[in-house]
């Protein structure tokens, strides 16, 4: 459900894209009587925060954990909205039935990861900002698998991240999840905001006084514009500036969309497997997908393959992840195994012109808080173009809280520019 309206001729605001950043950025002008209005190019709400419904299983195809959750706003939210909150922790460390990695290996694996990330803390600290991976211990048997988790982490690997970036990201190390869906919290709490769907902006012409906003529905002029576009389709130029701003073109690409897809697939005989365990394909190659067995305890895998590996398998077609999932099954569990598995869902986030990937990392050298490639996508333009989105938050990108909390940041930098106290609003309405 939606707030879903026809497009009109004006407007104070205009935010381009109903995404966390953009839904939590109308939210917050709605609530301050401020005339807003979403276009999305999609026809629905929530962007890379999406739930779909299985065999009456909610499955999230893009954000599944709350972050931080004992700091997440969305986490409060999702409470107050009565939502549950699943408190169950992540199985990420380790491996079920110790296939493939004893415990002790899994011990040193760790210890390993933990150093590295104490070098790249190093680094930071003394300004330096090279590819992670030039951190790595070289020859390292547990190098493949270091970014076979950047994979994941950053949708690519070490050597396409920039150490002072990768450094400044905060997280409390506590993850929850919600039962119904991230995606289904997302959505519910922008469907109060006015939003036009299947409207993607194709061009802004910020030639006059009022910005001219032209869609594929028509034409909408607004005295401002918040755009929260995935980085890697602001740098395709899929929506045009009259005149071009190539500065914010330049920024958006240095800190473009790495890859992660998930492949959810229903099992068999699931009662043998641990509830909310974790099985990794391989463990000499960055090459490999992790599996989550039982997440809530149902009768499901979700696969999730990142970086190379999933831009791989995306260009190859949805079948191929299965493909791939069943080989490397097969390999830890039996040549039969894969006979029990049924696809129930493929995410293709990279093929996507809405997304055309999954969350953003910035490349080395363009990772410094103050001049890098994410401080330059957050700086206004003319006071009248805000940018907000996972990928202009300096502590907590790549996340959906991030993005929410950056739409909320550029609601409060419109509503000054446009002479609005922010705090005549009620947020604590929120
Ligand atoms: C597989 C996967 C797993 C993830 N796991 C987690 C996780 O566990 N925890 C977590 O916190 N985060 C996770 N994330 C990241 C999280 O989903 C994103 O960081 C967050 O949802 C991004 O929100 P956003 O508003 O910045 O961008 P988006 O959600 O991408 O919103 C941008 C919106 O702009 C729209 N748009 C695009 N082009 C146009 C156009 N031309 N005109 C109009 N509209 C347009 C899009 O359709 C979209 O709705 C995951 C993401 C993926 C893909």
């Amino acid at each position: 459900m939606s707030l879903s309206i026809f497009l009109p001729s004006s407007i104070d605001v205009a935010v381009v894209g109903a995404g966390s950043a953009g839904l939590s950025a109308a939210r917050r002008l709605a609530r301050a009587g401020v005339a807003v209005v979403v276009l999305e190019a999609r026809g629905r709400l929530g962007g890379r925060a999406h739930s779909v419904a299985h065999e009456g299983m909610p499955i999230d195809l893009g954000c599944g954990w709350l972050h931080s959750a004992d700091e997440n706003v969305l986490c409060t939210l999702g409470r107050e909205a009565g939502f549950t909150i699943d408190q169950t922790s992540p199985p990420w460390r380790q491996q079920a039935f110790n296939l493939g990695l004893t415990p002790a290996e899994q011990v040193e694996f760790g210890e390993t990861f933990d150093a590295f990330d104490q070098r790249v803390a190093d680094a930071a600290k003394a300004g330096d900002d090279n590819a992670a991976s030039n951190l790595f211990i070289p020859g390292d048997r547990w190098n493949p698998r270091m970014d076979a988790i950047s994979g994941a982490l950053n949708g690519a690997k070490f050597a396409e991240v920039s150490t002072l970036d990768y450094d400044a990201y905060e997280d409390t190390g506590i993850n929850y999840r919600v039962t119904e869906g991230y995606g289904s919290l997302i959505a519910f709490l922008g469907a109060e905001v006015p939003v036009v769907l299947n409207c993607p902006v194709e061009r802004i012409d910020r030639s006059a006084a009022r910005l001219t906003i032209e869609t594929a529905r028509g034409t909408i002029e607004a005295k401002s514009v918040i755009l929260t576009l995935p980085t890697s389709v602001l740098a395709s130029e899929a929506v045009r500036f009259d005149p071009p701003l190539s500065e914010l073109i330049e920024a958006a690409a240095g800190a473009p969309l790495g890859l992660a897809s998930k492949l959810h697939m229903a099992v068999e005989g699931w009662e043998e497997f641990p509830k909310d365990s974790q099985l990794w394909g391989r463990t000499d190659t960055s090459q490999t997908g992790g599996y989550h067995l039982r997440p809530f305890g149902r009768p499901i895998i979700e696969g999730y393959f990142g970086g190379d590996l999933a831009w791989g398998l995306e260009a190859q077609g949805e079948a191929a992840f299965f493909d791939f999932a069943c080989s490397e099954l097969a390999d830890l569990l039996g040549s039969s195994f894969p006979k029990r598995l049924r696809v129930l869902s493929t995410s293709m986030w990279g093929v996507d012109p809405f997304s055309m990937g999954a969350y953003s990392h910035v490349l080395p050298g363009l990772g410094d808080r103050e001049t890098g490639a994410r401080a330059r996508l957050r700086r206004p333009i003319e006071d009248r173009i805000f940018v907000a989105g996972e990928a202009t938050s300096p502590n907590f990108y790549g996340t959906c809280h991030g993005a929410w909390m950056e739409g909320e940041r550029a609601a409060v930098e419109a509503m000054v520019a446009l002479g609005i106290d922010p705090r005549l609003s009620n947020p604590s309405a929120e």
